[in-house]
């Protein structure tokens, strides 16, 4: 398969979110045209992120709710739990460790690590806080997979090395700075400070915005 544009994997995880509601409701058949109104996209943009894929639905008939939503959970990736593991705990890093609804998703917080004294050895939210130094054994032993980092931004790229070379392929960087990995690792960077710069320029420019395709 070619590349895969990063706005298809953003619908993707969308159209679970919508296909996860409607069978909560226990709705059994679904249309491009549902989903594309849910996602606010249109339903040419639902048929063609799907069509990177393969063939779901039929014409005519639209899709399986339950089958579509199998069908995205296993391209996402999501038919097994995820091991995670942050960098950082401190006001970010804390609040994460707190989030009570995380393993209702697909991913497990098993570890946490920082260099504070007043912070290794304590536990939050049931995970044991590591000083950084032990990174490599704790992410052999608790198979960790995915890295958060919320360090500060001078510490960032430092971090990102250390969870590289203990394994880990996947790292969310909550640190406003771009990191340098190797091409086998994926950096999903969550800025929400870029995300106010961006609502400043379209609160300015309403007509700068993307049509629907
Ligand atoms: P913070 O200063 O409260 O916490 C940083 C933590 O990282 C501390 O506990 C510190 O001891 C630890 N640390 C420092 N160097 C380390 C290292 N080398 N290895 C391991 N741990 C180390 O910072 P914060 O407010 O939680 O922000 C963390 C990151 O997230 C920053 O890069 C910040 O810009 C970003 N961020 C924060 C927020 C927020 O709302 N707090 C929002 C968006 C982004």
């Amino acid at each position: 398969m070619s590349s895969v544009p990063t706005a298809t994997v953003s619908r993707l995880v969308t159209y679970l979110r919508i296909l996860t509601q409607l069978e909560a409701q226990g709705v059994k058949k679904t249309s491009s045209e549902h989903l594309a109104d849910e996602a606010q996209v249109s339903a040419f943009q639902v048929r063609k992120d799907l069509a990177y894929f393969g063939r779901f639905g039929t014409r005519g008939a639209g899709y399986t709710v339950p089958t579509l939503r199998r069908e995205l959970r296993r391209i996402l990736g999501l038919t097994r739990p995820w091991s995670a593991a942050i960098v950082g705990v401190g006001r970010l890093g804390e609040a994460i460790l707190h989030y009570p609804n995380f393993s209702d998703y697909d991913f497990v917080l098993k570890g946490a690590f920082d260099i504070d004294p007043n912070k290794v050895g304590f536990e939050l939210g049931g995970v044991k806080i590591d000083h950084i130094d032990e990174l490599p054994r704790v992410v052999r032993e608790k198979g960790i997979d995915i890295g958060f980092i919320t360090v500060p931004q001078t510490a960032a790229q430092g971090a990102a090395d250390a969870l590289v070379r203990a394994g880990v392929r996947g790292i969310l960087n909550f640190a406003p700075t771009i990191i340098d990995v190797p091409k086998e690792v994926h950096v999903e960077p969550v800025d929400f400070l870029a995300g106010l710069k961006r609502l400043s320029f379209y609160i300015l420019n309403p007509q700068l915005r993307e049509e629907l395709v």
